[in-house]
């Protein structure tokens, strides 16, 4: 950890009372975990989505709506949708190839993270493979650690299961493993762009949400504090604030 940083300099409480919503009084001296969505939030559009516009045969969007409806949980919904794909993983990442974009200066903000000696986590429910296919194109994996499901073409279907949960009261594995940090003793940082995201976030401790999108306008109707962002960079920027490094 840099020895400059400190979580508890008057700037930091101040920025994080304002800005970002923690609890200053919960404030310590122990380490940050960063979590981070992947689709939408790393990505620059949802490639979840976009494969199932492109592949899916049948109507994958009732399970959307189920979702939605509280009838269905997050992991339930990927499976099912999921089972309408009948490509294989290659066909997947040739179509996303052609159109997907990284938000610019994600691998900054997770170098510097790692600097810092904050595990940064993608906690997704979107497909692993699309997920390592990218963190290799930037040769970040060994700098992650990978929260989502598992996912592989099986001949005939796309195959997804996700991890057991380990709190008993979370709604699905995003909040589970905030809330597993949280007890031990960790800050939690979330930073994500949908509703899927919404849960977690509103359970950590300091919240970065994509300007413009669902989670952003969803943490404003609700009072909860965040920090909108469009480039890591402004991500970056205020953690290197947060933690009193220049
Ligand atoms: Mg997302």
């Amino acid at each position: 950890m840099c020895g400059k940083c400190s979580l508890m300099n008057p700037k930091t409480a101040e920025w994080v009372s304002k800005k970002v919503g923690s609890d200053v009084d919960r404030l310590g001296t122990s380490g940050l975990v960063v979590l981070c969505d992947f689709d939408g939030t790393i990505t620059s559009f949802d490639t979840a989505e976009f494969i199932l516009r492109r592949f899916a045969e049948g109507d994958w969007e009732q399970y959307d709506r189920m979702l939605d409806e509280g009838k269905i949980s997050l992991e339930e919904c990927m499976v099912r949708q999921f089972e309408l794909v009948h490509v294989p993983e290659g066909l997947i990442i040739d179509e996303l190839e052609k159109v997907a974009t990284i938000r610019p200066n994600f691998p900054d903000l997770v170098h510097f993270c790692h600097s810092y000696g904050a595990p940064f986590f993608i906690v997704s429910a979107g497909l692993d493979f699309v997920i390592n296919h990218y963190l290799d194109k930037m040769e970040l994996r060994p700098l992650i650690k990978m929260h989502s499901g598992t996912s592989y073409f099986d001949g005939q279907k796309i195959r997804f299961s996700f991890p057991h949960l380990v709190n008993l009261e979370a709604k699905s594995f995003k909040d589970d493993l905030v809330k597993t940090y949280q007890r031990q003793g960790r800050k939690v940082v979330y930073i994500g762009d949908g509703l899927s995201d919404l849960i977690a976030a509103k359970q950590a401790d300091i919240r970065f949400a994509v300007s413009g999108m669902r989670l952003e306008r969803t943490l404003r109707e609700e009072g909860f504090a965040f920090e909108s962002f469009i480039d890591f960079a402004d991500v970056e920027q205020k953690m290197k604030s947060l933690l009193n490094c220049s």
